[in-house]
């Protein structure tokens, strides 16, 4: 039996119909921005694997730093007890991240960072007995698949098993060009009219929406409308964080601070799953109490895990040295250049670029769907050419490592403007 022949058998893959989806392609072997199959035949990583990955992949720096933890102290309980690797993660952080952010907190992945945050916001104001239960989201928002960062979530392939089961999120327009002042509306108004806790938002850019990108100044206005109402800000930078945007952070862009601020995907370079939900000390000294019940009852097994904590040590290294940051413009350059050349073409609607972010939308006939048949026949298209992308309904996004050469990423420009003429 083949490995795809095996898989089926057995696995069940994730947002995955198995009577109608194809066979999954087993990969053997990756490097940098390529991944083989079992028939030996390339591919282009376009999305750095569900954007985790942006120094490319077996890289060696992360993968010393995670042999030398291995073997020195590979797991140790968190409750109780700490680890050095654990404190040079936070100390790394509060020399990057917004300045406000005093405080961190381990959890596996990127629901659960939200998850805690959610959970965070809610006991905030149960410490202070204040009766706020409401979370206020943008419209397809996504933050993943836990069940408060369901509710959070707006598309609604995700959640629409599961309506009436989640706790109160009030949900208001995300503030692209012309929608600004709707957006401020909304926000006035939710918090108007609920015990709103808490807002959260993937800042700029909101990825699995189909990277939909609105202005700094918008989200700066909506944070200093939840603080002037005394409404926690959750900044979700699973996805914007480390270098995405063309800054360490999304919120590097942004005048005002958020309360919160969530991290994954790229935290460990696309090696061990990790993540973290970052804290202002006004939130952290919410729960600091000589009562045991003011205190933050979440906890996973891996909780900062030595080894995911050495993998998030030498990839922050990587991320800011000269080469890496300069591996961002560049792509950030050609990004633009590609942008400027095909945006008028007849057959597409919009194209944006954020950092190393690219998205076109593409013209279609009849509404496209999340999971529609022009995403289909686009996705087939790209992946018999060697590229993987993976398209939202009509909308085609490039979210390569950073190390992707200007000859790849040429690969990936011509495969797109191929498959805009193919539709
Ligand atoms: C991917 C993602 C999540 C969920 O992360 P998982 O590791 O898949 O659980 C949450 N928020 C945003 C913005 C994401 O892109």
């Amino acid at each position: 039996m083949t490995l795809t022949e095996k898989d089926s058998q057995y696995l069940w893959h994730p947002y995955t119909q198995h009577k109608t989806s194809q066979t999954p392609i087993a990969i053997t072997r990756a490097e940098d921005a390529l991944l083989w199959d079992e028939n030996n035949k390339e591919y282009i990583d376009a999305i750095a694997s569900w954007w985790v990955n942006p120094f490319g992949h077996s890289n060696k720096f992360i993968a010393d730093a995670i042999y030398k933890q291995l073997t020195t102290l590979e797991h140790v309980l968190f409750g109780g007890f700490t680890h050095e690797p654990a404190v040079k993660v936070a100390e790394k952080l509060m020399e990057i991240l917004p300045k406000n952010q005093q405080k961190i907190f381990f959890s596996d992945n990127g629901s659960t960072a939200v998850e805690v945050a959610i959970k965070v916001a809610l006991q905030y104001f149960f410490n202070k007995n204040e009766k706020r239960t409401t979370i206020i989201a943008f419209e397809n928002a996504f933050h993943g698949d836990t069940f408060a960062a369901m509710a959070a979530s707006g598309i609604s392939f995700y959640t629409q098993a599961f309506q009436g089961m989640f706790i109160d999120v009030v949900r208001i327009p995300v503030p692209v060009k012309g929608l600004e002042q709707a957006s401020f509306e909304a926000l006035e108004n939710a918090i108007k009219n609920n015990n709103c806790a808490g807002f959260i938002f993937e800042p700029l850019v909101q990825g699995a929406a189909g990277m939909v990108m609105y202005e700094q100044e918008a989200l700066a206005k909506l944070i200093q409308i939840c603080k002037e109402n005394n409404v926690l800000t959750i900044a979700d930078e699973v996805m914007t964080g480390f270098g995405k945007t063309g800054k360490t952070f999304a919120m590097d862009y942004v005048s005002e601070e958020p309360d919160m601020i969530c991290l994954s995907k790229a935290l460990t370079g696309g090696t061990i799953p990790m993540a973290i939900t970052t804290f202002t000390q006004d939130i952290f000294d919410a729960f600091y109490d000589d009562d045991i019940n003011k205190a933050l009852f979440h906890g996973h097994t891996f909780t900062a895990n030595p080894t995911g904590c050495a993998a998030a040590l030498a990839s922050m290294d990587l991320l800011l040295t000269n080469q890496m940051q300069q591996n961002i413009q560049r792509i950030n350059a050609s990004h633009l250049s590609f942008q400027k050349k095909i945006e008028n073409h007849p057959k597409v609607i919009t194209a944006r670029t954020l950092g190393v972010i690219f998205a076109v939308e593409i013209k279609s006939n009849s509404e496209e769907s999340y999971y529609g048949s022009m995403r289909t026949k686009l996705y087939n298209f790209f992946i018999e050419k060697g590229v993987v992308l993976r398209p939202v309904g009509n909308i085609v996004y490039i979210l390569p490592p950073y190390i992707m050469t200007n000859q790849q990423l040429q690969k990936v420009y011509t495969t797109i403007e191929e498959a805009i003429e193919m539709v």
